[in-house]
């Protein structure tokens, strides 16, 4: 692969940046449009950035914004890590021009597991809403302390197995199964529902529907037996499938 740099205009929520970018970091700022996404590019050497737009502002800099950033390393689930996440600011006027998250798996060889509440520790927290979804009742058994959401992945874009865009995660809840969920806002603006089990990967998007996912179908609940798809009963112990 050619680690060709090119000049490209990256976008964020509240502005862009002109940013020489190797073809791999084209790649994670492709969400699929004709423009490249600063958010999924996590954070870039500065010395790459040449020039930066803020909406609020509606100019053009020269030079690179700021960068503020910090690392949680924050178990928001099971196996997931919220690594860092960051700001790009404008220099003049301090309006934000992208934002980004990172997170990481530590064990990659394993599914993503259950939400885990965030600590309320409140450093330099960018305006988070209260979670409502899950009730501290049904919570208590697995997951001390205050029960609140993954609202770290909050905004995060949610693709499907078909690199299609399904919309925007809102956070994790609890379903009336008391199963993890991950609540999204559709592209219909109406909220749904997606087992947190069919999360594939949890990274600057989110992707879904998973060839786990699929192997899990005919998996006995009972002694994890994988039986053939479509199997009524264990073939293994004799559970009933689900
Ligand atoms: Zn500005
Ligand atoms: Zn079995």
């Amino acid at each position: 692969m050619s680690s060709e740099l090119r000049l490209k205009k990256l976008r964020g929520s509240g502005g862009y940046v002109m940013a020489t970018v190797t073809d791999q970091q084209q790649m994670k700022g492709n969400l699929g449009g004709p423009d490249l996404f600063l958010a999924p590019m996590g954070r870039l050497d500065s010395q790459k950035i040449t020039k930066h737009f803020c909406n609020t502002c509606e100019k053009e800099f020269e030079g690179p914004p700021k960068i503020k950033y910090e690392n949680p390393n924050e178990e928001v689930a099971e196996n997931l890590i919220l690594a860092e996440k960051g700001q790009y600011i404008c220099n003049s006027c301090n309006a934000v021009i992208a934002e980004y998250r990172e997170f990481r798996k530590p064990n990659e060889t394993v599914e993503v597991g259950s939400a885990k509440p965030l600590e309320t520790s409140q450093t330099t927290q960018i305006s988070q809403p209260e979670p409502v979804q899950v009730k501290p009742e049904i919570t208590s058994a697995t997951q001390p302390g205050p029960a609140t959401t993954v609202s770290s992945i909050e905004g995060l874009a949610v693709y499907d197995e078909n690199a299609k865009i399904v919309g925007k995660a809102k956070q994790v809840g609890i379903d009336s199964n008391q199963s993890v969920v991950l609540l999204v806002i559709k592209n219909d603006g109406t909220e749904g529902s997606i087992p947190w089990n069919s999360i594939r990967k949890v990274g600057e998007v989110i992707l879904l529907g998973s060839p786990a996912v699929a192997a899990q179908l005919g998996k006995c609940a009972n002694c994890g037996f994988s039986n053939k798809e479509g199997s009524k009963f264990c073939e293994e112990c004799g559970s009933k499938l689900q």
